[in-house]
């Protein structure tokens, strides 16, 4: 079922890269790193980088198509380390495929260049405390343009690896009075920028991290930028935002589909083997084996859906794909919580330590059912569109 997309392209390379993270980066697996901050394994990750290039297999996104790239996105997935030793982890691929597509020359040059040998890191600042993200169009920040530069003053938080980027690309209010999605622009805030200031790192889970794998809020105080950093049209802000999610939300949910069987295989391993001290394994249980089947069938459901809107996308683009992009976002994000919640309570006390990787996988991607769009936001969304087919004016 698995070979179903895979291409010539990704033939020869899907065993390398699988074959790459179960040597490379399953052995940085321990607790120290797990628990400890990024930068205590940043050092290492960026001489495994050093080796990824060697091998050829560097920032593989910009020569795949989504469908291709989906997969390898699932073998990284396998290790919370595995996109960043690979130059695609969010939010930089998202930002290296927006200035992709959207930024003028020069920036590409300045920030897009950079970004994609992995010299800089970046970040997306749209969400703010004071305004409900799931209706994104409600934004306090605003960019007035004086002269020759946007003048920026805002709030924002849960920017994810804002903690020693080079840039963030920020959502801001250029046109307050246009319609809705027309009023925001996104523009480019390098972080040394006077006025930019990183107010904390907001602590998750009794975790407030460091590096890339942290989330800080921001505030701009009167923080001036070049109006040429602006990317795309002004007043685009929303458009360039669809753009970046579609494809988005294809890496997340390869990614945790990646993880997903991860913990199954941990989850089958400890069924197979512990002995329950009456002649039997836990694998003879029969609501083990229950869960266990359930957890194949929705992995390998998940994974052709995912796919299949992957290779939709790379057909007839993001906008097209939209009912699906939600489907997958929801079914993708619930089945990971669903299997590390069994596989914890399959490994008994120790499925809550941190020498085995299931609790890391708890912490860090509970998050999954609320970022890029919330499992209700989503359901609404998919919801109105079929009602709207059988003819329902549908209200908010
Ligand atoms: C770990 C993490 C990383 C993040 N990284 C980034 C980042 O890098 N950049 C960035 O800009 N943002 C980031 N975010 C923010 C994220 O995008 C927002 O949290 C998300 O859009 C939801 O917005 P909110 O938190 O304001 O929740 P709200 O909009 O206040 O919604 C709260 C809850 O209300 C319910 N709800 C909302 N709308 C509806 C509806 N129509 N019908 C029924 N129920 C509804 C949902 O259950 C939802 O969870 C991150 C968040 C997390 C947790």
């Amino acid at each position: 079922m698995k070979t179903l997309f895979v291409t010539e392209k990704i033939k020869t390379l899907l065993p390398q890269i699988e074959s790459f993270v179960e040597t490379e980066l399953f052995p940085l697996e321990i607790s120290e790193y797990l628990t400890g901050n990024f930068s205590k394994v940043a050092g290492i990750l960026d001489q495994k980088r050093q080796l990824v290039k060697a091998a050829g297999l560097w920032g593989l996104q910009h020569d795949l198509t989504l469908c291709e790239f989906g997969q390898v996105s699932e073998a990284l997935g396998k290790s919370p380390f595995g996109h960043y030793a690979f130059g695609c982890q969010a939010p930089d691929i998202g930002n290296m495929e927006l200035l992709h597509k959207f930024a003028s020359n020069p920036l590409k040059v300045k920030y897009l260049q950079p970004l994609m040998d992995g010299a800089i890191r970046s970040c997306f600042a749209m969400t703010e405390p004071e305004f409900a993200g799931s209706n994104p169009v409600n934004l306090g920040t605003t960019a007035v343009r004086e002269g020759d530069e946007y003048v920026i003053n805002g709030h924002k938080w849960f920017t994810t690896g804002a903690d020693g980027a080079a840039f963030a690309v920020v959502m801001a209010v250029t046109n307050p009075d246009a319609l809705p999605h027309q009023r925001a622009s996104q523009i480019i805030v390098p972080t040394d920028a006077k006025g930019f200031k990183r107010v904390r790192n907001i602590s998750i889970m009794g975790d407030s991290g460091d590096s890339w794998a942290s989330h800080s809020e921001l505030r701009f105080e009167n923080v001036r930028v070049p109006v040429e950093n602006r990317i795309g049209a002004e007043g685009a802000g929303f458009v360039l935002a669809q753009e970046r999610l579609g494809p988005g939300r294809i890496h997340h949910c390869m990614r945790w589909i990646g993880g997903s069987e991860r913990i199954f295989d941990i989850m089958c391993r400890r069924a197979a083997s512990r002995d329950m001290g009456d002649g039997t394994k836990l694998g003879d249980k029969q609501i083990i084996q229950l869960w266990i089947a359930e957890s194949r069938i929705a992995i390998d459901s998940a994974r052709l859906m995912v796919l299949h809107c992957a290779h939709g996308i790379d057909i007839h683009g993001a906008a097209a794909m939209r009912q699906q992009i939600s489907q997958i976002k929801v079914i993708c994000a619930d089945l990971l919580m669903r299997i590390v919640d069994h596989a914890i309570q399959i490994h008994g006390a120790m499925g809550m330590t941190d020498d085995v990787i299931l609790s890391f996988y708890y912490r860090h991607e509970r998050a999954a059912r609320i970022v890029d769009g919330t499992d209700e936001v989503h359901k609404v969304s998919l919801a109105r569109a079929i009602l709207k087919s059988y003819g329902l004016k549908v209200k908010k």
